[in-house]
Parts: C-alpha cells; sequence; structure tokens
C-alpha cells in the first residue's frame, strides 16, 4: 500500500538523490541531497536546503505534467526532501532538448550562446559517468540494446510534448526554457514514464535580460550565496501556482 510505505535499504546513490527500496516492490522512496556537482563530479560543493528547494520544486512540476496528462513516475511528495515513487527499469539514455543553444552544444559544433533553433533540437546521451554520457545516436541506442526502436520513438514524442508543456510553464513565469534533460524508464505495467527530476539541476532558465535562474550559476561562478538565492527564487516563484 503507499499509503504507509516504510523505508528500506539503500538501492542506488547518485550524485544528487538517493533511491531507496520501500516496503512495496513497486515502489521507491527518491531523497534529494543537499549536493550540487558540475562536469560530472569535478566540480562539488553544497548548500542547506538545496535538496529541499529541488524535491519541492520537482513535485511542482510533476503535478503540472501529471494535468497535462505526461505520465510521470511521481506517486507523492512524503516530506520535505523524499518521494515516493514509481520503481521504474530506467533507460540508460539521456534526452537533452534545446530550444536554444547553450552548454555543450556551442562548443561541439562552435555554436553561439543563445542562437535559437529553427525547431526543438533532441539529443540523446549515453547515461555512463565513465564515460563522460557520450552523445549517442538512435542506431547505435538500438544496437546496444539501451532500447528498443518502437520505445525510443514513444520516449522521444513523450519528450517533446514536455519540452512544449515545459516553455509553456516557464513562459508564464516571464522565464525561457533554453533547454532541459528527461530520463525515461518502464514501470511495472510495461507503460513509458518520466522518471528522475525536473529542478534547476536539469533545465536551463534564462530570465527575458538573458541572465541563468539555474545550476549555471554553480557551474560558472563561485558565488554560493548568489547559487543557493537562485535556486529559493525559483522555487518561491513556482510554490503558489
Ligand atoms: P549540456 O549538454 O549543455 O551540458 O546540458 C544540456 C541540458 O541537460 C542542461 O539543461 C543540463 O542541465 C542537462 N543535463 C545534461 N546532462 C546532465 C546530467 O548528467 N545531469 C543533469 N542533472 N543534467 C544534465
Amino acid at each position: 500500500m503507499v499509503e504507509n510505505l516504510e523505508k528500506f535499504k539503500k538501492l542506488y546513490e547518485g550524485k544528487a538523490k538517493i533511491l531507496y527500496e520501500s516496503s512495496d516492490p513497486n515502489y521507491l522512496i527518491q531523497h534529494f541531497k543537499d549536493d550540487l556537482t558540475a562536469g560530472n563530479g569535478e566540480k562539488k560543493d553544497s548548500f542547506t536546503k538545496k535538496g529541499i528547494y529541488n524535491q519541492l520544486t520537482s513535485t511542482k512540476i510533476y503535478k503540472y505534467l501529471h494535468g497535462c496528462k505526461v505520465p510521470t513516475h511521481l506517486i507523492k511528495s512524503i516530506n520535505s526532501r523524499e518521494q515516493v515513487v514509481k520503481k521504474l527499469d530506467i533507460f540508460p539514455v539521456e534526452v537533452v532538448i534545446r530550444n536554444i543553444a547553450a552548454g555543450s552544444i556551442c562548443k561541439r559544433y562552435n555554436l553561439r550562446k543563445g542562437h535559437r533553433f529553427k525547431r526543438p533540437l533532441l539529443e540523446l546521451f549515453y547515461k555512463d559517468d565513465s564515460l563522460n554520457d557520450p552523445l549517442i545516436n538512435e542506431d547505435a541506442v538500438v544496437e546496444m540494446g539501451l532500447c528498443e526502436r518502437y520505445e525510443l520513438r514513444d520516449i522521444k514524442q513523450q519528450a517533446s510534448i514536455i519540452n512544449q508543456r515545459m516553455k509553456e510553464y516557464w513562459d508564464q513565469h516571464h522565464l525561457t526554457l533554453v533547454d532541459a534533460k528527461y530520463e525515461f524508464g518502464i514501470d511495472s505495467s510495461s507503460k513509458i514514464v518520466l522518471g528522475d527530476e525536473i529542478t534547476l539541476d536539469t533545465q536551463r532558465l534564462w530570465n527575458r535580460n538573458g541572465e541563468s535562474l539555474d545550476k549555471d550559476v554553480f557551474r560558472e561562478g563561485d558565488d554560493m550565496g548568489a547559487v543557493t538565492s537562485t535556486y529559493n527564487a525559483i522555487y518561491d516563484l513556482i510554490k503558489d501556482s
């Protein structure tokens, strides 16, 4: 029963979250840590309440996506840092959708930061820290058995819808969604659903002056006060919507 789930042993610990097994094999408890990393863990820091802001932000966004009929793993938030989520078999593929050029694509193709793509540009990355999450094409994803071609079709379609909905969401808050990374998995009824989180760690947001209000404040600077205020400000912006 989702109602009285007990937290069992740690299943996996990542850079920003911990997944625990629960008393129901179909559900996990997702715990948000205060750690902040960039460059595949090369730069590390933390601030008090980062995990709380991210848990609350992600819950708010996933509830919005539920309202848009987007299937996600979120069942409910159970305290300031933890959520009950569906247990998924996560595809080791990161789906990045870019509306505006920033970050790794600028370096890779020598593109100007701020270049607006004619249509949202979808990229796939092989989720493997030891390889630094390399860019991967669809044929290689299928060849390596990371997912089947029909699953990829579904994932890409869902990611495009999510990008559209999230663009509208941030637009209502006078922010521009530059890009974001999404992860998908299969639930116990074989349905492909959105997993992981959507927070300032996983997307780039610019205000109308083109200033970053996301993890780039940490990636590109040393002022942890500015990082804390950014995470706080974005949560404050969406908390009552
Ligand atoms: P880029 O490829 O420019 O580094 O990232 C593109 C978008 O995907 C950014 O919004 C970035 O935050 C997100 N992203 C890419 N890779 C990762 C990752 O491994 N972890 C997280 N949390 N976000 C990522």
